[in-house]
């Protein structure tokens, strides 16, 4: 099949399964380019594994570090019509890449909220690799069933107490807009922390450390934003604001019982970067334009693997002190929060017109990004030809 993109608001409906391959080998390019990463993990557990942060997470683990990977993740496989998800071919070709390497590679398909994917994930970590010296909580859901009530919770982006209007940028017509939000409920509040907040993060780690699955000094690492002033009414203030506030708290409580196991919990407050999950937040995408712009003006910005690279080399394994700030968390958000970088950006929110956008903002970039995530646009990939779309991720064949 010849595979184009098909656009429909913040997602694109096919993916194309060379293209995914051949992102996920650039990955591994920048990762080897970097050098081996001296005392990485070497048995990973990585819950969230197929795009953005968390398959930029396995990729550095396994290909700096020559760590094992178990990977977890909830994407479509194709059914001959229609193709798989990126997220499914980014790990068919991670694992292809990893057993070609020699490297173990396994993958689960599935809901991580649940309580059967989480048994089957130990027990894999039991047979196969004893233990885990690192786990990286890297979800972002829309919904979760709860394991053991079944409540249903959606997560929602809302402002909290009050309504929130600012300037949004509709990407498919590159048309500025004025978006107004309405308040949260009590009840999207709750929904959105079951979702995205530390509760199912710490069920995993206890099931773990049940299950004697947790490695002597195992780092355990969720991924986190805070962002500046302009996107605080939506993010940080808002429902997600209270969902990472949770998820943070959760960090706390988790830290201390890792300590028994000479081990950390940590937040990596990390880059706001194109994922699939970030183009769907109102006002980011513009913020994120804007941004971009000025990163790449300044030659500092970075994409997902360049920020774990750095995670992981300049901060998780740099030596016997993890550098943190002072409420603990690891900042790969540095960069995107300078002062200097977030002046310019801010007076380009002010200034900004339906007349300058296409100046002020990297939308060229974005709209790049947003296709590489589904395998479209990469260098070397032949679009005009007939491809198997049928791939399979070898561990779930
Ligand atoms: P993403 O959408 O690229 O990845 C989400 C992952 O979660 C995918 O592997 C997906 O398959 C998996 N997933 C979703 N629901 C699942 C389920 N029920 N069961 C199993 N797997 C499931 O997202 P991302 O942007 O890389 O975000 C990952 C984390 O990083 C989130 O906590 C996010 O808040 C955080 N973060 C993102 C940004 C950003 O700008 N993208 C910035 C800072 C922090």
């Amino acid at each position: 099949m010849i595979v184009q993109p098909k656009i429909r608001g913040f997602i694109c409906t096919t993916a194309h399964p060379v293209g995914c391959a051949q992102h996920v080998q650039n990955q591994i390019d920048h990762v080897k380019k970097s050098g081996p990463i001296e005392n990485g993990p070497k048995k990973v557990l990585v819950i969230g594994s197929s795009t953005g942060y968390g398959l930029s997470s396995r990729i550095t683990a396994a290909w700096g570090s020559g760590a094992s990977t178990i990977g977890v993740f909830f994407e479509k496989a194709s059914d001959g019509r229609r193709t798989a998800t990126a997220g499914y071919y980014n790990s068919a070709a991670l694992e292809l890449k990893a057993h070609a390497d020699g490297l173990y590679a396994k993958s689960f398909n599935g809901d991580a909220f649940s309580t059967e994917i989480k048994e089957q994930v130990m027990k894999a970590i039991k047979e196969d690799l004893g233990q885990v010296d690192q786990v990286i909580y890297s979800l972002a859901a829309p919904r979760r069933v709860h394991p053991d009530t079944g409540k249903i919770s959606k997560s929602v982006l809302r402002p909290v107490g009050q309504e929130y209007t600012n300037k949004s940028i509709n990407m498919e017509a590159q048309q500025l807009e004025e978006v107004t939000l309405p308040p949260a409920t009590d009840e999207e509040i709750t929904q959105t922390v079951d979702v995205m907040g530390g509760e199912d993060w710490q069920i995993w780690t206890d099931m773990l450390e049940k299950n004697n699955l947790i490695a002597d000094g195992a780092l355990n690492v969720a991924y986190s934003y805070i962002g500046p002033e302009i996107t605080k009414g939506v993010y940080r203030n808002g429902t997600i604001g209270k969902a990472k506030d949770h998820l943070e708290a959760t960090a706390r409580q988790l830290d201390e019982r890792m300590r028994k196991f000479n081990g950390r919990a940590l937040i990596s407050v990390n880059k706001a970067l194109v994922t699939q999950s970030s183009s769907a937040i109102p006002f980011i995408p513009l913020y994120f334009v804007l941004l971009s712009q000025v990163m790449k003006d300044k030659n500092i910005d970075e994409d997902t693997i360049m920020q774990i690279d750095r995670l992981y080399r300049k901060f998780l394994y740099a030596g016997d002190v993890i550098p943190v700030d002072d409420n603990g968390f690891i900042r790969l958000d540095d960069l995107e929060l300078r002062p200097d970088v977030q002046e310019i950006v801010n007076a380009n929110w002010d200034r900004l017109t339906q007349e300058n956008l296409a100046e002020l903002a990297d939308l060229d970039g974005y709209h790049k990004d947003f296709l590489q995530l589904f395998g479209f646009g990469l260098k070397g990939v032949d679009y005009d030809a007939d491809v198997d779309i049928e791939v399979k991720v070898p561990s779930l064949a």
